[in-house]
């Protein structure tokens, strides 16, 4: 039976030559997986906006599936940011690329949140209306609710307005709670979004780094997992082998229960989504 499901790696765009480096090497240990593709991310305000293409490039010239994010630069009244994101659409489409993540982003620190005054709706509107139906789009999808959303609802009605806007597809934020994605399936369901929504996996690899980054962008670790990560965190074997069963077995649960495959943030690490993705058989 061929596979519908759709599995992928995210990377995040060098900012280094050296994490150039590093980046082909995990690049080339994941490929021959075969995932259906490689995301490139696209830093707040176009930070990487040059490392975000040339690595897209780069990838796409070795014959691989490359999916760029993207995301307007700057506050919507600079009118600039539409024509950069026009530009990257026209690139994109002549080097073959016919899919992309479409995101809001985040202000580069130090901004505030002044400079946000667009969504990512808007900018699954403009590429429809600059590109029609060439791009393939995806959206970010919370099952925890974003960290700046007053509700559950309110976040629901701005995830359908996106997809109601052209998406055709939604990968989520990362979570350690089975049961946050299939209750968000369920009210999507409800409200009558029914395109695939892809669980993200962020494998569990250390304490500090996941602490922090999870109260940033609003994905809870259960105090279980957070009590284990602890006690194991000068130990990195104990916390590798922990992580690695922890989130096999959410994967397996995940995949069992229907979702339409996992799209992993690898942080430009091969071996722990790899050994995920070996211990799921996949
Ligand atoms: P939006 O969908 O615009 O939502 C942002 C907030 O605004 C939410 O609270 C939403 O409820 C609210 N909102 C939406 N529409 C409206 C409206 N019409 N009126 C009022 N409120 C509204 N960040 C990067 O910088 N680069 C990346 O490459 C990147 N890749 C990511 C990939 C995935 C799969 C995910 C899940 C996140 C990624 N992020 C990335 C992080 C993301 O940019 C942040 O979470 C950002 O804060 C929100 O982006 P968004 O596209 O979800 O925004």
């Amino acid at each position: 039976m061929p596979e519908s499901r759709s599995f992928s790696f995210e990377f995040s765009a060098p900012r280094t030559v050296s994490a150039q480096e590093k980046l082909r090497r995990t690049h080339s240990r994941l490929n021959e997986l075969s995932p259906h593709y490689f995301s490139v991310t696209y830093g707040a305000g176009g930070t990487t906006r040059d490392g975000t293409k040339q690595t897209v490039l780069e990838l796409l010239r070795l014959g691989t599936p490359v999916v760029p994010h993207i995301s307007f630069d700057g506050d919507a009244i600079n009118q600039g940011k539409e024509d950069a994101v026009r530009d990257m659409l026209t690139e994109y489409q002549a080097a073959g690329v016919t899919r992309l993540v479409a995101l809001r982003g985040d202000s580069p620190s130090g901004t505030g949140p002044s400079s946000q005054l667009t969504h990512a709706s808007d900018l699954v509107e403009f590429i429809r209306r600059v590109s029609g139906n060439h791009f393939h789009i995806d959206v970010a999808a919370y099952p925890e609710m974003h960290p700046e959303s007053s509700s559950v609802d309110t976040d629901l009605t701005h995830f359908k307005r996106k997809i109601d806007a052209g998406a055709d597809s939604a990968i989520t934020q990362y979570f350690y709670n089975a049961d946050a994605y299939f209750r968000f399936i369920d009210a999507c369901h409800k409200r009558g979004i029914d395109v695939p929504i892809v669980p993200g996996i962020m494998p569990l690899t250390n304490y500090k780094g996941i602490v922090r980054f999870s109260a940033l962008c609003g994905a809870e670790i259960p105090r279980w997992i957070e009590k284990h990560l602890i006690t194991y965190q000068h130990d990195p074997e104990q916390l590798k082998t922990f992580g690695l069963e922890v989130v096999t077995s959410m994967c397996q649960r995940l995949l069992d229960g229907g979702a339409p495959g996992l799209h992993f943030y690898t942080l430009n690490q091969a071996l722990p989504s790899l050994g995920i993705w070996k211990a799921l058989g996949l």
